[in-house]
């Protein structure tokens, strides 16, 4: 069992009070960790210690900083199956996939903006009698806040444009999987990244989380999680004139029409619908067909979901997982029941039965794929967040009647849509409303591209240029030439 401590000026450290909270893992139902319970007194040690490392850290020149990053993705490779490993016993995620996405990405997080930083150039503007510079200062000590379906991937995507922009951090991650951070904080420990520059503080939200909204010394906060927490933390820092960053949920969807390769589309809306479990927070979760097709396609999409291999997420055969938790299983259930009440009908799924575990019944947070018919696409199972395995599906006949079932979402985050007309894809995908659109693809992603949801999914833009926006202040100083008489 592990004892994770905070991460401040460069030393683990408990929690000033001593206290901690278990850390499981869903599948086992075991705890595998203990966590400090921090609270503000830990907040004020990391910034005080963020703050005594910010002017030396952005002293350094972009080019230094992104060697450090550089730095940072090479032990990270190195220690792919131990992040695979941890992240897959904390989150309950197929080992494949862990390794696959979740220790992948934190690679390539590092190494994409070290590369990314090392192409800026400092923007001018000429004017007939006068020239513009734009000049990019660090935004200070930063707070970066993480929610539990892509750990270390998350915390990643914002810790290596802060670090590359010269910021200081303190980071939460998630309570229910912190122990991936922790092997961030080792790594950056372990190759003497300078004290105070990297500060994790352990804990629940709205203890910990919500003392590093508050706290004046923290300039910017980039938050991602759920919508109802965004509320909170806009609420909580927009008065304090923070920077705000928010990555929040989404109810996506998948649409295929009738022109669609089948195959092709079928593959995709079960990818989209059931990777991590559902627990991606671009997952699609509604499924819209045209209805020339519907019959056809619910058979072959069925087929597919019940071939699923659910059980232990240590078997490197297994597809799926469990859920995050048993609390979450219960949640994602209640809405399986409401789906029936609501005139559902479950096509396949609903069940906690698995297949290829052979582990003590009964225990195990694991739920299988399952997918709703004929409910209404107003319907709160198709309306709201479930964030699990579970889909609605829905027909239409015309794009125009699709558009509106799509658009009349409070969220606004991703989507995907499926038809062998590459013109008529790109139409649609710009009319649904929803900060990325696939076609025919799903979670293909550039890092370069622009990230982010509209509506209740969020506030702002992450990737490439956007990130190195967030992380700095950008000024601008106009000189005027002088002119010789
Ligand atoms: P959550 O909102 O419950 O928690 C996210 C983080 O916020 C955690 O670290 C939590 O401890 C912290 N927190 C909770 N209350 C807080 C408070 N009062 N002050 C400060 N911090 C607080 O979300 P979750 O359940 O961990 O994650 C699932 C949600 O995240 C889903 O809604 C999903 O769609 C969303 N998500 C969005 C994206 C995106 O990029 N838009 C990516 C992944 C997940």
């Amino acid at each position: 069992m592990h004892s994770v401590e905070n991460f401040i000026a460069g030393s683990f450290t408990p929690a000033q009070s001593k206290q901690t909270i278990n850390n499981f893992n869903p599948a086992t139902e075991q705890i595998i960790a203990t966590i400090p319970r921090s609270q503000k007194e830990d907040v004020e040690h990391a910034v005080t210690s963020a703050h005594s490392a910010q002017k030396e850290w952005s002293k350094l020149t972009l080019e230094q900083r992104a060697d450090w990053l550089d730095k940072i993705a090479d032990a990270l490779e190195e220690k792919t199956e131990e992040i695979a490993h941890t992240e897959s016993m904390d989150t309950g995620k197929p080992i494949a996939l862990a390794r696959r996405v979740d220790a992948a990405r934190s690679v390539s997080n590092f190494r994409f903006f070290a590369a990314f930083g090392r192409q800026h150039t400092q923007q001018t503007f000429q004017m007939d009698d006068a020239i513009n510079i734009v000049h990019r200062t660090p935004v200070g000590t930063v707070g970066l806040i993480t929610p539990w379906n892509l750990p270390l991937y998350l915390l990643t995507w914002k810790v290596a444009p802060a670090l590359l922009m010269g910021n200081t951090i303190v980071a939460k991650p998630s309570e229910i999987t912190p122990l991936t951070a922790n092997m961030l904080a080792q790594t950056f420990a372990e190759l003497g990244l300078p004290q105070g520059v990297f500060n994790l503080v352990h804990g629940l939200g709205p203890e910990v989380g919500q003392a590093i909204l508050e706290h004046p010394g923290i300039k910017a906060i980039s938050f991602t999680g759920g919508t109802d927490t965004g509320r909170i933390v806009a609420r909580t820092a927009a008065p304090m004139f923070k920077k705000l960053s928010l990555e929040l949920g989404g109810k996506n969807a998948t649409v295929v029409f009738a022109d669609a390769d089948l195959d092709n589309a079928v593959d995709g809306a079960v990818r989209a619908a059931f990777t991590n479990s559902g627990q991606v927070c671009l997952c699609g979760s509604r499924i819209f067909i045209e209805s020339e097709i519907a019959e056809h396609f619910k058979q072959k999409f069925i087929e597919k979901v019940r071939a699923i291999q659910l059980g232990d997420p240590m078997d490197e055969e297994t597809e799926m997982g469990t859920v995050i938790s048993p609390e979450h299983l219960l949640k994602v259930e209640s809405y399986i029941d409401l789906a029936q009440k609501e005139g559902g009908v479950i096509l396949t799924g609903g069940t906690r039965e698995m297949t290829g575990y052979y582990g003590p019944e009964g225990i195990g947070a694991y739920l299988r794929p399952t997918v709703v018919d004929k409910l209404p696409h107003t319907s709160r199972c198709a309306t709201e967040e479930i964030f699990g395995p579970m889909v609605t599906l829905h027909s239409f006949t015309t794009e125009h009647e699709v558009l509106e079932m799509i658009n009349q979402s409070e969220y606004g985050l991703a989507g995907s849509v499926w038809t062998s007309n590459l013109e008529r894809g790109q139409q649609f995908a710009q009319q649904i409303e929803s900060g990325i659109v696939w076609v025919n693809t799903w979670l293909h992603r550039d890092l370069r591209t622009p990230f982010g949801g509209v509506k209740n999914s969020g506030v702002g833009r992450e990737g490439g240029q956007w990130s190195l926006d967030f992380f700095s202040e950008l000024t601008n100083i106009c000189v005027k030439e002088t002119r010789e008489n």
